[in-house]
């Protein structure tokens, strides 16, 4: 039997371990990747430390994945051999539940399974992924490049494009992080009038060099006063994980504003009613998307020069790569290779 490499976490809070195992087969309906880079998302923390419920261990994590096609199960017809592909937060779905049915595969009844929780995901040299979750990778996207828009990517691209804001609207990205950057990107090359929103001065010249045309220091200026004065945003993408730091900006949002909510902070989230009463503003949250909406996503970065700021680790060193990514330093995602 031929060999791969893997790293996986065997216990609740242990480490990432490099391991061998046999490379999978792909059932019917199913593909295997040959995996070229591999993101490493905060949200891996769910398995690194067993936070998942009903998480089965060991567990490969990671759902940011970039490759290429290298076998076809039976009854597969759309992929061949060959094809570069992506596979993100979406890793498959029922098809027969009502959420299903109506094409909204992430909300899926039976709860769409995540590479990396509830099958083996992309820290390895190899993935065996249900057909329905891949996602086109454009000639103009290298692995390193496509890998973290299958979930960062698609996490800021989506809730924007589906927000209702249109060309010239202003809309707030709160936070210049590992999503941030991103979204503040996507905005600007949307048309939106984009501001960026982070504490401290320091962030100002990349947020600029990113395309927003306003920063606001949350540290020395209230991010509403400041929306206020720009006219009101019509949308705040909130990508931080500090719930005080969302309502902080809400009473910056115009008339028929909308928050909406990415980042997850563990706290919960304090809105006051006149904001949303008076003005018609409303707070909702979005979940990344499906494996068209990453293509969508991918398709629109090649095509416009949006990316990621990265740094990579080989795939032997995917422990020191997990520590440099928790340890908030990144400039901005870290993507794993293969070769
Ligand atoms: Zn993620
Ligand atoms: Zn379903």
């Amino acid at each position: 039997m031929a060999k791969m490499r893997a790293a996986q976490v065997s216990k609740a809070g242990g480490p990432l371990e490099m391991v061998e195992r046999e490379i999978p087969d792909p059932g019917a309906g199913f593909v295997r990747v040959r995996i070229e880079a591999s993101g490493i998302c905060h949200s891996d923390v769910l398995t690194k430390e067993g936070l998942w419920p009903g998480l089965a261990l060991p567990r490969v994590p990671g759902h940011e994945i970039a490759g290429v096609v290298d076998a076809v199960g039976p009854g597969v017809f759309s992929w061949s051999p060959g094809d570069r592909v992506g596979v993100g937060w979406h890793g498959g779905h029922c098809g027969t539940c009502d959420s299903c049915r109506r094409g909204d595969f992430l909300l899926c009844r039976l709860g769409a399974p995540v590479p990396g929780i509830a099958y083996d995901g992309g820290y390895a040299d190899y993935v065996v992924v249900p057909a329905v979750a891949l996602a086109r990778i454009p000639d103009g996207l290298t692995p390193v490049e496509a890998a973290p828009l299958m979930c960062a990517g698609v996490t800021t691209f989506n809730p924007l494009r589906n927000s209702g804001a249109r060309p010239g609207d202003l809309v707030a990205i709160l936070g210049i992080g590992g999503l941030g950057h991103l979204g503040v990107q996507f905005a600007a090359k949307m048309g939106f009038d984009t501001v960026a929103i982070a504490r401290g001065s320091d962030k100002e010249p990349l947020a600029r060099e990113l395309g927003a045309r306003h920063y606001i220091d949350s540290q020395k200026q209230d991010p509403a006063a400041e929306l206020t004065k720009l006219g009101g945003a019509r949308v705040i993408l909130a990508t931080v994980t500090s719930a005080p730091a969302m309502t902080a900006v809400l009473g910056g949002l115009g008339p028929e504003g909308k928050l909406i909510v990415v980042g997850a902070p563990p706290e919960p989230l304090q809105v006051p009613a006149g904001i949303l009463i008076f003005g018609r503003r409303s707070v909702a949250g979005w979940p990344s998307g499906r494996s068209i909406d990453s293509q969508d996503t991918m398709a629109f970065a090649a095509l416009t020069g949006v990316r990621s700021r990265n740094e990579t680790f080989p795939l032997d060193r995917a422990a020191a790569a997990y520590d440099r990514m928790m340890s908030g330093k990144a400039r901005f995602r870290v993507v794993l290779t293969m070769s």
